[in-house]
């Protein structure tokens, strides 16, 4: 089908996609179409990654609005937000608006009914319509990006709790749903009621295969030699060899320090293959991932990159992240060496993908335990780049013939699984049956099930009973700790209840948190730290061997500032959370008093995105644990909102005006105030010269920030950093 073919789409449409080379429908696209996608019907689309799923949801999108409606992108990662969000941003050129919703829970997103197209995660979706954003009543079209997901125990249930909800608040919206090709997609289907296009079609030929000993063996039957060095590692060979051809590789390894690792080891062998104006231009990148933060990680990477290689993980900074997807996609950095995470979604594809890790650890098993083939075929299919390479290869590494025998039994002829529900789970219930009730969707024990019968779970379930009991121990739960009021068969929220759900927060922590502050006069900063830290909201830090000691001992020591009793030594599960909780809450407290965030993430053994994430986390439930003291008429509120301001600024109590200035943070602030310059008004009065120097000379940072602390005469033209008001080099 021709671009020109597609109905109800813009005028404009067909020749903004000649421009981008687009001329033709890829044949599951051209299906999409006749099966009435730009014509307002549902449709699951199940197809290979990298097959132009973006394509259909965008036909679909631009054909709603066209209409005069309102379409809606759930990303299922924030970090897919942005990416998204540049990509639908090319139509703003014909007077579409684009915008995007991810931060922050609590607010209706009023503005956002003013946009064309949505992009927002999951569960800011879900946040927006607890709380009662009217334009979602209005929307046309939604697209769920990643739909296989519904099958992640963490994050699957407000998938599907806020697809049925969107579809409860306008039954005849349009549901397009992308996933990647998984067993049961006519299930999912059935559940949306779409249509489906379900294909295995790629736009560039995949081979697949394992390798072993000196022989890669394909799918097709087919081996080939590869000439592996003398005490070197198969995937060095396979790199080597790409590069010989002039393509790159992607290796997905199973944890940050394995792609770390994988990256330092193959920069040697990319780095001989550079051209020195190749070298020339990786060494601005490695310059501009130096400038994102100055931390171990980041040296690690930028030398990794000055040699044409990189590691890519969830515990990197996003400006990092992209840097390095931005220069594979340039074909400058030659190698990259990832963790799962780049397989779902990011646009990097590569002439090769080496699957060099099969097993990962996985908490719930309590070992390794293999990738399921939904994930290992995602990653696969990251290999080949349309119209650059002659065919994609994706590889499994063996070390035995019977695990090569294995691989291509598990993986490589394997189908992907079918995706299964994960909602009759007690902490995903909790939050979406408050969630449920508060904002209207129920009002009784036979609504709350009413409502859950709509969604996937209730589609697949083969326990009739299980939902309708794990629901009623919920509702038991909601009532007791006030959150729900029943009378006779009526549920409604409290007005407790009503503040938790709409600040997002799972009911468990809420009620965690009220039974802290309760018991609490004057709380430290560390106490509410530790008590935020032990909800079930809060990713703890594990603790590692050699952790308990350390930790009981302090417990000791800081006992008075706990919130809530800490449980005995002998309660060996809760005693370990204690413990987790408490190194977490620590990590926060170095934070919160302007230790060096390079000194945190080695004290801890994280990377700096992950200080950063707690650190959000910690800011968040802060500032609900604020509004819930506040509503609950408790003292302890100011003292909440000092340890929130401090996390969120990272400083000790005598800089939190001054870091609250933009632009200033918690070095800058520090510098500022050993100047002398200690407050918000300080800046307003300031000597010139004095600030310039304590913003090390910085003119046009000086301006702005004195510009952000509302000072009229702003500029610094001719002034001259004060020489005793420099600070020390540290
Ligand atoms: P998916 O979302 O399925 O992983 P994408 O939508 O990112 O895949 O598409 C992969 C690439 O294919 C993109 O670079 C896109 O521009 C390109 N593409 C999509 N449809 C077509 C088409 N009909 N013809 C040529 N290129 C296309």
């Amino acid at each position: 089908m021709k671009v020109g073919d597609v109905p109800a789409v813009p005028e404009w449409l067909a020749g903004h996609l000649r421009e981008d080379g687009i001329e033709e429908l890829y044949p599951p696209q051209a299906a999409a179409v006749e099966r009435g996608v730009t014509e307002g019907e549902s449709l699951v689309a199940s197809i290979p990654t990298a097959s132009g799923k973006t394509l259909i949801a965008e036909l679909a999108m631009l054909a709603s609005v066209a209409r005069g409606g309102t379409a809606l992108y759930i990303v299922p990662l924030r970090a897919l937000a942005s990416e998204k969000q540049r990509e639908f941003e090319q139509f703003e050129a014909y007077g579409l608006t684009v915008g995007v919703s991810t931060g922050n829970y609590e607010s209706d997103g009023d503005w956002l009914a003013t946009c064309d197209i949505v992009v927002a995660t999951s569960e800011k979706v879900d946040s927006l319509v607890r709380n009662g954003a009217g334009w979602l009543d209005d929307l046309a079209c939604v697209v769920a990006d990643e739909v296989h997901l519904v099958d992640d125990a963490h994050r699957g249930p407000t998938l599907e709790v806020t697809l049925a909800k969107l579809r409860q608040l306008n039954p005849s919206l349009q549901t397009v749903a992308l996933s990647a090709t998984i067993g049961n997609a006519a299930e999912i289907a059935d559940w949306l009621d779409a249509e489906l296009v379900d294909s295995d079609w790629r736009p560039i030929d995949l081979r697949t295969g394992v390798h072993y000993g000196q022989a890669l063996h394909f799918d097709d039957g087919d081996t080939r030699e590869l000439a592996v060095r003398s005490s070197e590692r198969p995937t060095a060979a396979i790199a080597r060899e790409t590069l010989d051809e002039g393509g790159s590789t992607l290796v997905f390894v199973n944890s940050r320090r394995n792609a770390e690792a994988a990256a330092k080891r193959l920069a040697g062998v990319t780095g001989e293959a550079l051209t020195p104006d190749e070298e020339e231009r990786l060494e601005t990148v490695a310059e501009e991932i130096r400038e994102v933060s100055d931390t171990e990680t980041s040296d690690d990477l930028a030398a990794c990159v000055e040699r044409g290689a990189a590691f890519h993980h969830a515990g990197l900074a996003r400006d990092h992240r992209s840097l390095v997807e931005g220069a594979f996609r340039d074909r400058l950095i030659k190698l990259v060496s990832a963790t799962p995470t780049l397989a779902a979604g990011v646009n990097t594809p590569s002439r090769r993908v080496v699957v060099r890790d099969w097993r990962r650890y996985d908490g719930t098993v309590g070992g390794m335990a293999p990738l399921s083939v939904l994930e290992v075929h995602q990653m696969f299919g990251r290999a080949g780049r349309p119209g650059l390479d002659p065919y994609g290869e994706a590889l499994l590494l063996a070390n035995s013939h019977d695990e090569l025998d294995e691989l291509f039994e598990r993986y490589v002829w394997a189908d992907p699984e079918a995706v299964r529900s994960k909602l009759a789970a007690e902490p995903a219930l909790r939050t979406h049956v408050l969630a449920t009730v508060a904002s209207g969707f129920a009002g009784s024990r036979e609504g709350v099930l009413e409502f859950l019968d709509r969604t996937l779970y209730a589609a697949q379930t083969t326990e009739p009973g299980r939902l309708e009991h794990v629901t009623d121990n919920v509702i038991d739960y909601l009532v007791v700790n006030d959150f729900l009021e029943r009378t006779g068969d009526d549920l409604t929220a409290t007005s407790l209840g009503h503040t938790v759900s709409r600040l997002y927060l799972d009911p468990m922590s809420a009620a965690e948190i009220v039974d802290g502050l309760r018991g609490a006069s004057a709380p430290t900063a560390m106490g509410l730290y530790h008590l935020v830290c032990r909800t079930p909201d809060m990713y703890e830090l594990y603790l590692r061997s050699g952790d308990r000691e350390e930790y009981t001992m302090l417990a000791y020591e800081r006992e008075s500032e706990f919130l809530g009793a800490m449980p005995s030594e002998f309660e060996d599960g809760r005693f370990e959370e204690w413990l987790s909780a408490l190194k977490t809450a620590r990590m926060l407290e170095d934070w919160a008093s302007e230790v060096d965030e390079e000194r945190i993430a080695e004290r801890y053994g994280v990377g700096p995105g992950d200080v950063r994430g707690k650190v959000d986390t910690a800011e968040w439930l802060l500032g609900a644990a604020e509004r819930l003291a506040g509503e609950l008429d408790m003292g302890v509120a100011p003292a909440v909102r000092e340890a929130r301001v401090r996390v969120q600024h990272g400083v000790k109590e005598e800089l939190m005006d001054l870091a609250g200035v933009r632009g200033v943070g918690r070095k800058r602030a520090r510098r500022l105030f050993d100047a002398g310059v200690e407050t918000r008004a300080d800046l307003r009065a300031a000597e010139k010269p004095v600030v310039l120097a304590a913003l090390r000379g910085r003119r046009r940072t000086a301006e702005t920030v004195l510009e952000n602390a509302g000072r009229e005469d702003v500029s610094m033209e001719g002034v001259t950093p004060d020489p005793d008001a420099a600070p020390a080099e540290s």
